[in-house]
């Protein structure tokens, strides 16, 4: 760091994003993407004439593209905005509803995001642990005078709780915005917005980077009463108004419209991870039961952070984190049936070896 840096910064810790090797073709069941490719209506509609266009700002309003989700989610267009990527409209959120005075309460383990954005805002955090399997209690999130974010299914661990578990928190805490992170939702979780109606307090997170195929276009959407959203939409012109860029203003109207290639694809990784979690187990692995495109799974020795390096040495990246808790556990993402077959048969090399 030079010297120049404020010394406010100096106590945050970045996030560790997973690893984008340049270098060489591994099998990446690191980072949750699909392993599909766009739709082919994705790949029509970012077409010459709009890169043509690029000259031009995009619409900060980002109509079209709203016009296209509200039909789709049953929404009004002021109850969306779109971010880049669900991250930045989670930062968007914390921005909008939190301060040095309204804390943030989540999860032991969840999404290492939320705890560096309440770093960098100086914003408390109230940090509630899991159950020792895992699971998340409600009654651990009732009457809190907080902001409350939670996954949905939960990151790392792929559980999930269903709608009415959330309901009773949202109803508990009638004061204070919750936060629901639905970026895996599509492979089995129970979505919140139909609640969105009865709840002004509630605000569901959604993202095109796992189950829309466009991790690297960076489109998320909020969605939640209108007032909520047009707290958003007040940090979002305070920062940064064409915050979604011409092309993935496109990509992702064309993505929402396929529901058919959306369907497919979700069908497909949630086959494969069920084919997967039984080789898995039958290799003497634990597996949670996963709501997403992952699995998090535990040889139930120390030895994680081993089984990592041995199956990147063998072309194959999956992710470890390096916390207590968890440091005999691998997330690993659901792939190709083919991806799976490698992931396995790298791993029984290992294990035999
Ligand atoms: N929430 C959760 C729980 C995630 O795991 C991720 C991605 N790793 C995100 C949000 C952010 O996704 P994106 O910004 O790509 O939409």
């Amino acid at each position: 760091m030079s010297r120049f840096l404020s010394p406010t910064l100096e106590a945050v810790t970045p996030y560790t994003p997973g690893e984008q090797p340049q270098d060489q073709q591994y099998i990446k069941l690191n980072t949750n993407e699909s392993p599909y490719r766009p739709s082919p209506a994705v790949v029509a509609a970012v077409s010459e004439a709009e890169v043509e266009k690029l000259r031009l700002y995009s619409d900060p309003a980002c109509a079209e593209l709203l016009r296209t989700a509200a039909a789709h989610f049953n929404l009004q267009p002021d109850q969306i905005m779109p971010g880049n990527g669900s991250d930045e409209n989670l930062f968007f959120a914390l921005r909008a509803f939190c301060d040095e005075a309204h804390p943030l309460a989540y999860a032991d383990i969840t999404y290492g995001c939320y705890g560096v954005w309440c770093g960098l805002m100086h914003i408390p955090s109230h940090i509630i642990p899991l159950k020792d399997d895992f699971t998340l209690d409600p009654a651990d999130y009732y009457g809190l005078n907080e902001t409350i974010v939670i996954a949905n299914p939960n990151a790392p661990t792929g559980l999930a709780l269903p709608r009415s578990a959330i309901e009773g928190i949202l109803k508990a805490n009638p004061d204070n915005v919750v936060i629901v992170d639905e970026a895996y939702v599509d492979f089995g979780g129970e979505s919140c917005i139909p609640l969105i109606d009865q709840y002004e307090n509630l605000l569901v997170i959604q993202t095109f980077s796992k189950s829309r195929q466009l991790a690297g276009a960076r489109l998320g959407l909020a969605m939640g009463n209108a007032k909520l959203i047009a707290d958003l939409n007040r940090v979002k012109f305070s920062l940064n108004p064409y915050n979604i860029n011409r092309l993935t203003l496109k990509a992702g109207k064309a993505a929402l419209e396929d529901t058919a290639y959306f369907e497919k694809t979700c069908a497909a990784i949630v086959e494969t991870r069920s084919w997967t979690k039984q080789q898995l187990e039958a290799r003497g692995f634990t597996v949670l039961d996963s709501r997403t495109n992952f699995l998090f799974a535990s040889t139930g020795k120390k030895g994680g952070g081993e089984l990592y390096r041995k199956l990147k040495e063998k072309g194959v990246l999956v992710r470890h984190f390096d916390a207590p808790r968890i440091t005999d556990w691998l997330r690993i993402t659901i792939g190709t049936p083919e991806d799976m077959e490698a992931l396995l048969r790298a791993l029984d090399e290992i294990l035999e070896g």
